[in-house]
């Protein structure tokens, strides 16, 4: 079977449906000789139900939350109601032209300003910035802010301190933003070794970037003191809060003392996401740093909204507009559907199935940094690993059962990592599937390992060279 859509062809003949094209002189008329084609273009001429086929097969190849389980530590690949994309796609979302007037945008500026209000109550920040289009683009937001606030202060700061349990899209946000970056270690229990932080703390310490739950999924117990100390040398305390998935309604990164914080909203709140998606990263900051924000802000006065341009300590403008809206809309929607109370279920049950499969997969595998997780919790199959059978081969084996990986081998001070997050939206039933599987797994590893160093068997495609795919990437498509 073709794989690619150019090497289909119908031999249909379709000469008596009617025509969908518009009469070509029109056309003709509207575009210059100079930019004709010389060529006719090279697109397949297929019928709508062989297109129909071809991506729907194509489809069934994958791996997707709607297809099943999905439990990427830290990606939190949680279900996002339909009705959420319904909502995004109403006319006066997706039809809205981002050049349109502010007096005649007035509704969705409101769902802006009203969600920059709803981020700020839910995180306890001062205000929000709805720009940055994803995690980590937030985090250049929020470094850029902790530059410009040294700046204003004349103080000259060079280093970043980041624990080395944290994802890498932070030393690697601290490095282009020019600091130099100072791991901090972990605690034997799995915390920020606060001895180690106090050490490594001077007058040339910018910030510290941390993430509560940690992505070993412990929640850090000494944060108060943390902020204190890194506040005691003028430090900002930034918080990654990619997944903030087990606080919600619960407690809040404001009043543990951070200055800055990211959210996703693709992994928090309910933007479909993978396979590079938009997603959303809004900024909140305490209210010394609003200044800071990317301009312009959304604004309300006499009860219409605005863009404040005048921001002169703003760090500029992020990106083109205001953010990518659809996203936004989808988690303004999700916010108002569940209230209060919905989300603070949301984190109880995130908690809930993460301590669930936790304390059932402890018979089959260690649990090196183990406690009361949040809402993921990481494994080590250093036990499988003297058997033969790696982390690897175990989230391989995984997809001949049709449960999608979850991460391995993060984070990196974990040997031999399983990063498991099983979200709020599973049932218990999924759950008990899952550790059934797991189990056969092990009783694979123990009987016949070289079933799980063969796997996958029933993919399309088993192992790939994943080191070349990435050094000799072949782009180019057969005609
Ligand atoms: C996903 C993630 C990020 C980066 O977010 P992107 O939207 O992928 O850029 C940063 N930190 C943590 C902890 C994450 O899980």
């Amino acid at each position: 079977m073709s794989e690619l859509i150019f090497e289909k062809h119908s031999r249909n003949d379709a000469s008596w449906l009617p025509s969908l094209e518009m009469p070509e002189a029109a056309l003709l008329g509207q575009i210059p000789q100079t930019h004709r084609r010389k060529m006719a273009p090279a697109i397949p001429s297929l019928s709508e139900l062989d297109v129909v086929r071809h991506f729907t097969n194509l489809s069934k190849k994958n791996f997707s939350v709607d297809s099943h389980f999905y439990p990427l530590g830290s990606c939190t690949m949680k279900y996002n109601p339909k009705s959420l994309d319904a909502i995004a796609g109403l006319a006066g979302f997706s039809q809205i032209h981002p050049y349109q007037d502010e007096a005649d945008a007035q509704g969705a500026l409101r769902v802006l300003f009203e969600m920059q209000a709803f981020l700020s109550e839910i995180t306890g920040m001062a205000e929000f910035t709805l720009q940055p289009a994803a995690g980590a683009h937030g985090e250049l937001c929020g470094l850029l802010i902790v530059g410009a606030y040294h700046r204003s202060k004349k103080e000259k700061k060079t280093k970043v301190l980041i624990p080395d349990s944290a994802h890498g899209t932070n030393p690697a946000t601290a490095a282009l933003c020019g600091y130099e970056v100072v791991q901090v270690r972990t605690s034997a229990k799995g915390h920020v070794d606060v001895a180690d932080l106090k050490a490594k703390l001077g007058d040339d310490v910018a910030c510290f970037m941390m993430t509560n739950p940690n992505t070993l999924g412990l929640f850090e117990e000494d944060i108060l003191e943390i902020a204190r100390a890194v506040h005691a040398v003028d430090g900002l305390v930034y918080y990654d809060g990619a997944n903030m998935n087990a606080l919600l309604g619960i407690c809040r990164p404001g009043d543990m003392g951070f200055d800055i914080v990211h959210l996703n909203l693709h992994k928090t709140f309910a933007v479909p996401h993978g396979s590079g998606g938009p997603g959303s990263g809004p900024v909140g900051v305490r209210k010394e740093l609003i200044g800071f924000l990317p301009s312009p802000r959304i604004l309300k006065k006499d009860g219409g909204f605005f863009f404040e341009k005048n921001a002169p300590q703003s760090i500029g403008k992020l990106r083109s507009f205001y953010g990518n809206f659809g996203a936004i809309i989808r988690s303004y929607a999700y916010i108002r559907a569940l209230g209060r109370e919905g989300l603070e279920a949301v984190s109880e049950n995130a908690i809930l199935n993460a301590n669930y499969l936790k304390t059932r997969l402890k018979e089959i595998f260690d649990v090196p940094y183990d406690g009361f997780c949040m809402h993921e919790f990481v494994l080590s199959a250093r036990r499988q690993k003297m058997k033969g059978v790696k982390a690897l081969d175990i989230a391989k084996r995984l997809l001949d059962y049709g449960v999608h990986a979850p991460t391995v081998y993060f984070p990196l001070i974990v040997e031999e990592a399983m990063m498991i997050e099983p979200t709020e939206t599973e049932s218990k039933e999924t759950l008990d599937e899952f550790v059934r599987v797991l189990f056969q797994i092990q009783k694979e590893i123990d009987e016949e390992p070289q079933k799980v160093l063969d796997a996958p068997s029933t993919t399309p495609v088993s192992r790939i060279d994943e080191v070349r795919a990435a050094r000799e990437p072949n782009l180019r498509f057969r005609r």
